[in-house]
Parts: structure tokens; sequence; C-alpha cells
């Protein structure tokens, strides 16, 4: 009998590149998801298509090795993550099928990844522990495709929980549900359809930066130094782009801590101002915002949206806004306009709705 898992995309509420300085990140997982319908076979082989790929991908079960660079390579780095651990794998028959936009800094490679894991683990028996489903789906966009994620994607996709928002603490990995209900609130998500590069090297220089800084202030990681602390850190920096940096990521921590705490008081006007200075920390400190997203936050806080920012790695994909329900039309009406008048591409929209993890589907 075949088996179906569905494993959701996510939005970052706040906590943007903290994950690998250690620090403290909040996604939730949304209603679009991906969903992997696995069987086995007796050829040994595994046959791995996808609704949105035209070609399916076939290999002997024994043979696939990382970074081909094909598609597939998600759902095979799964497989070659469980056999790493020991498990001895019979071939299979993975089936993908998503509403997720693929590329756009939603996670559709986590909830892909995840899709499989949960499906090949429930067809299989194997009963992993959720540790174990975390490091075999970051294993598997890591150390087989080869994408520097930090792993909020994968925890987001697993362990969410709806309605809520998933507080994590990338250092521990320990993570909290905090109730994320939005009242008479919208959050509406943009996805600008510019082009995100999130492995290329703007990435990797700013991952690098963090690891120097750390280096030169004689931390672990640049989440070891707080808001008290920052002053006298930046002081210490030799360089203008690490003391950039820095402050982004000290501030950007302080900013989730605050978000957590006005979530749980049930303060949700107060998260317009902090997405708004996360966005600002982005553009001029960390600096990977682009022209697109500058300009749906503008035009977002342009018609009195409580507070906007770019949400994913950066340079593209997405912008989250929070609105009044009653104005979420209006809002959206004038980042068409103001994307016209620029001459971008045209927004997608849609509302988020904090959803549950993955789950089983029925067969
Ligand atoms: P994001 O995770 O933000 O959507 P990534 O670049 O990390 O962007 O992952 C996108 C890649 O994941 C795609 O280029 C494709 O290789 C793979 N992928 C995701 N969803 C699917 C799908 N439904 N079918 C086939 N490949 C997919
Ligand atoms: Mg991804």
């Amino acid at each position: 009998m075949p088996v179906r898992w569905r494993a959701p995309g996510r939005v970052n509420l706040i906590g943007e590149h903290t994950d690998y300085n250690d620090g403290f990140v909040l996604p939730f997982a949304i209603e679009q998801g991906t969903t992997a319908t696995v069987d086995t076979r007796t050829d040994g082989r595994v046959a791995v298509a996808s609704t949105q790929r035209p070609e399916p991908v076939e290999v002997a079960v024994d043979t696939f090795r990382p970074g081909t660079g094909s598609w597939a390579d998600y759902a095979l780095g799964v497989l070659w993550a469980l056999r790493r651990r020991g498990v001895d794998l019979p071939g299979l028959t993975i089936s993908i099928d998503s509403d997720v936009p693929v590329g756009s800094g939603l996670s559709s490679s986590a909830a892909l990844v995840c899709s499989v894991a949960t499906a090949v683990d429930a067809l299989l028996g194997l009963e992993l522990s959720a540790d174990d489903l975390l490091a075999v789906t970051r294993s598997a966009e890591n150390d087989f495709v080869g994408a520097p994620t930090g792993g909020m994607d994968q925890l987001a996709s697993l362990r969410s929980e709806a309605g809520h928002a998933l507080f994590c603490d990338m250092r521990t990995l320990a993570t909290e549900q905090v109730p994320f209900d939005l009242g008479d609130l919208t959050l509406l998500v943009i996805d600008t359809r510019a082009e995100h590069r999130h492995a290329d090297g703007e990435y990797r220089r700013r991952r690098e930066g963090c690891e120097r800084a750390a280096r030169q202030l004689g931390v672990p990681a640049l989440r070891d130094i707080d808001a008290a602390g920052l002053q006298s850190a930046l002081a210490r920096l030799d360089d203008d782009e690490l003391r950039r940096f820095t402050r982004h990521i000290v501030t950007e921590n302080e900013r989730v801590l605050q978000t957590v705490a006005a979530l749980r008081a049930g303060e949700l006007a107060e998260l317009g101002p902090l997405l708004t200075a996360s966005h600002v920390s982005m553009r001029d400190d960390f600096r990977i915002t682009g022209p697109e997203l500058d300009c749906a936050v503008d035009a977002l806080l342009g018609v009195g949206a409580l507070g906007a920012r770019m949400t994913g790695g950066g340079f593209g994909g997405c912008v989250i806004g929070l609105v009044e329900t009653r104005t979420a039309d209006t809002a959206l009406a004038a980042v068409q306009t103001a994307f016209a008048d620029r001459a971008f591409g045209s927004p997608q929209a849609f509302a988020a709705v904090p959803s549950g993890g993955a789950h089983r589907l029925a067969s």
C-alpha cells in the first residue's frame, strides 16, 4: 500500500540569517505544502517524479551520489541520508506534488525533503525520532544537494502546529509553540517574483563574515552577544562590514525575543514596528534586500500596514505585511501599482494561515 505524507512550506515571521549564528528564529508553517506518495518496488530501483517537473528520474537504489544538480536530488538525498544511518532501503517509487511556490523563499525544498522523509519513515516502519527526522532532512539539503541552509526550514516543516509560530533556538534546536492568532489582522505574503540566490556568494560572504566577527569577539557565535553588549562589541571589530553584520544579527535576535513576548501577551499590533525594524536592518546593515523587496515594503507601509519586511534568504523572494484585514485588498493593490510603475514583474500574493507541520494523508 502506498503511503502519503504532506509537509508544508513556511514563512519566517522574524529572525533572518540568525540561524547559522546559533540564534533565534520564529517561522510558521503555511497551508501550502508538498505531498509525497511512496511505495516499495521489487527491482531495486528508485523512481522519482514530480507534477512540477517534466522529467522523472530513475536510478538504482545503491548507486546515487551527491550533487548531480537535478531537482530529484532533494528526494534522493533523503534516501542517501537514511542509508548513511544504516537503513537498508528497498526499491521505491516516489511521486511528488506541491502547491508551494518553488524558489520563492517559502521553503519548497524543505517541504519536499520533509514530505519524502516522513513518508518513507512511515512506509518502512523506521520510527525515526523527531531529532533523527530533522538530521536526515537537513543532511539531504546540506550534504547531498549542497544547499547551505541552517535547519530552520526543516524544523518549521516538521514541527509546526496550526495556529502557532515555532520559536526555535538554533543553538540547542529546542522549539516552543507560540500562539499566533491573527484576529482581525492579515499577514499578507507577497511573492515579488524577483530571483533569490540563496546558495550563492552573497550568502557565503555573510555566513563567513559572521563567523569572522565572532572569532574577533572571542565568542562561539554572534548569538553570544546580547543587546547590552552590542556597543562594546562593535568597538572591538576592525571592519565596517563586520560591524554591520554584527549589528543586524544582535538586534535581530533581540527582535525575535520581543516578537515572542508580544505574541504571548496577545499584543499583535506590537509586531508591526518589529517587522519593519527587521527590514530596515536587513536593508541597511545586512544588505540582503533588493529593489523589488524594498518597493513592496514601502508600498505596504505607505498605505498604513502595521509593519512589513522581506522574509527568507534575501535578494528576492517574498515580503510579508501585517495589515488590518479590511485593508488587505487596498494594500495589495498599492504593491501592484508600485510594481507596475517601476516596471517590475507582477507580484503574487496570499494571506498566510499558520498551519500544522508534516502529517499523514489517507492513501
Ligand atoms: P525554496 O526552498 O525557497 O523554494 P530552494 O532553491 O531552496 O527554494 O529550493 C527550490 C528547489 O527545490 C527547486 O529548484 C527544485 O529543485 C526543488 N523543488 C522544490 N519543490 C519541488 C517540486 N514540487 N518538484 C520538483 N522539485 C522541487
Ligand atoms: Mg529552500
